[in-house]
């Protein structure tokens, strides 16, 4: 049984502010180190119930965040910038579930430790046939594509009931409660992963339960950014329709292409800062 866990970094337990999770950060090795903590909690968890294989997706800030020899489970590990399929890579229909370890709330949501959606000066909101998607909602195109179930998320309060939206029945270990953008209440490392290898294995065991995303389609990603600039620039790529001075739209049946074309949007936009 093979398992798929693409895995950010602000869902975990204690961070609360970017600092603690980008490269160079006085504090960044120590949260390094929780991730991987609640990441190898998951796969314990999974193992139990009697998963075999995992491929870990590194899918925060630079996507080279962990230690290889440091994941449990003798998981493989994809890294690295630039992937056409970003948080997503890697995944196709030989998976049998998939995890969303560390995640956070989307952009627009109200006092969510660090929320953000994939880029946080570019995009105010992405919606998803009229529903607010986060990065979960967004990623839930790629696994429904392929037909694969996303079966437990980790992070804050906000970020399981995001990701609920999309996932209908998915375990959720909150491992800390959001009291402003950034700051949080959050459980002792110990017991967030006790609370995420528990999630993990009842999400496992419940797997013959679970469906893959289900998405209405012809299905539109509606994306309201926060400068024209931004908004210019993706209105130019084809299948991006501008509807107004911060706001486009991606309309078809094919969730992975649409994926991809949000992909290209925030890579162009990203191009515009880096
Ligand atoms: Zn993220």
């Amino acid at each position: 049984m093979k398992i798929f866990i693409s895995s950010d970094m602000e869902g975990t337990a204690g961070v609360v502010d970017w600092d603690q999770c980008t490269i160079g950060g006085a504090q960044y090795p120590y949260y390094t180190d929780l991730l991987t903590g609640e990441i190898n909690a998951a796969i314990e968890g999974a193992m139990r119930a009697g998963a075999t294989e995992f491929l870990v997706n590194d899918a925060h800030s630079k996507m080279a965040n962990l230690k290889p020899h440091a994941l449990a489970g003798r998981a493989g590990y994809l890294s690295g910038r630039y992937k056409p399929m970003y948080m997503m890579q890697g995944l196709d229909a030989s998976f049998d579930a998939v995890f969303l370890v560390s995640y956070h709330g989307s952009m627009g949501s109200g006092g969510s430790v660090l929320s953000h959606t994939y880029f946080p000066a570019a995009f105010a909101e992405v919606t998803i046939n009229g529903v607010v998607a986060g990065e979960a909602g967004i990623n839930s195109l790629v696994a429904g594509a392929y037909g694969v179930p996303i079966v437990l998320v980790t992070g804050d309060a906000t970020t399981a009931e995001e990701t609920e939206r999309f996932c209908p029945g998915i375990k959720a270990a909150v491992v800390k409660k959001s009291i402003t953008r950034f700051s949080a209440e959050a459980l002792h490392p110990e017991a967030a992963k006790d609370l995420i290898r528990e999630q993990a294995e009842s999400a496992v065991a419940g797997l013959s339960l679970a469906g893959p995303p289900a998405l209405e389609l012809p299905a539109t990603l509606r994306i309201r950014f926060r400068s024209s600039d931004y908004c210019e620039l993706a209105g130019r790529i084809a299948g991006v329709r501008r509807t107004g001075d911060l706001s486009a739209e991606v309309t078809g049946s094919d969730p992975l292409w649409m994926y991809q074309t949000f992909i290209t949007v925030v890579l162009l936009c990203r191009g515009l800062v880096e």
